[in-house]
């Protein structure tokens, strides 16, 4: 975690501080290496919420957007269980950056937990995640919009999206880009959306204004590769 409490202040992991979880109330340490970035740790390997992802620059780089007192933010469930989101706006909305796998089933208790939410997936952290998710693109449909191009692209040909595509919100994908690619709609075996500068998807979720929307129905340009592959058919 990259904040820890101390008589009730958040504070940073720096060499030799000492803080609290704000989440359990337990003692954490400062870790501070080379390797990995400083966080706060609690003793022992298991850290109190199970959700919990090892933190990478990657993380920090996208919660350092938004204010410190947004990030990490405590929060209860019925049964008791702890889990603290990523960001959370104090209109309640929450952000979760995710940069390893998990399940598509874990994925939605998440979201049910969180909602309103959405999901920022790094789509760099597989290999071939990138190269397939062009390549399915390229097949796919396009839209253009006086908003921009709107991208239509088969489920099946990208396994990211067909990991997050039931997960039934919002889904920004950063494959390392000043743009994000946002998993807007779906619709039968195909999804739409559309590349978005990262920047302003910050501004979006910071000023609680919603992110903008796809409409069915819009005229189709096919793409070169879509016409080539249905002709196979
Ligand atoms: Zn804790």
């Amino acid at each position: 975690m990259r904040f820890a409490l101390d008589e009730g202040k958040r504070v940073e992991a720096t060499p030799g501080a000492k803080g609290k979880c704000p989440g359990c109330g337990a003692e954490l340490i400062a870790r501070c290496g080379t390797k990995k970035v400083w966080h706060w740790a609690h003793k022992g390997q298991r850290h109190c919420d199970h959700w919990w992802e090892n933190e990478t620059q990657w993380h920090r780089d996208w919660k350092n957007h938004f204010p410190s007192d947004w990030q990490e933010i405590p929060a209860r469930d019925e049964a008791g269980e702890l889990h603290i989101a990523d960001i959370k706006t104090p209109k309640g909305l929450v952000v979760e950056f995710q940069h390893s796998y998990i399940k598509p089933t874990e994925a939605r208790k998440r979201t049910e937990f969180h909602n309103p939410m959405f999901w920022v997936v790094d789509g760099t952290r597989r290999k071939t995640d990138p190269k397939q998710f062009q390549t399915a693109l390229k097949d796919g449909l396009e839209h253009p919009t006086k908003d921009g191009l709107v991208q239509q692209i088969w489920v099946y040909d990208s396994r990211l999206i067909k990991e997050w595509v039931h997960v039934g919100v919002i889904v920004a994908f950063d494959f390392g880009k000043d743009t994000v690619w946002i998993l807007r709609r779906i619709k039968n075996d195909w999804v739409y959306g559309f590349e978005y500068p990262k920047l302003k998807l910050v501004e979006h979720i910071s000023e609680s204004r919603p992110i903008p929307d796809v409409l069915f129905g819009q005229p189709e340009r096919r793409t070169a590769r879509y016409r080539r592959r249905r002709a196979r058919f």
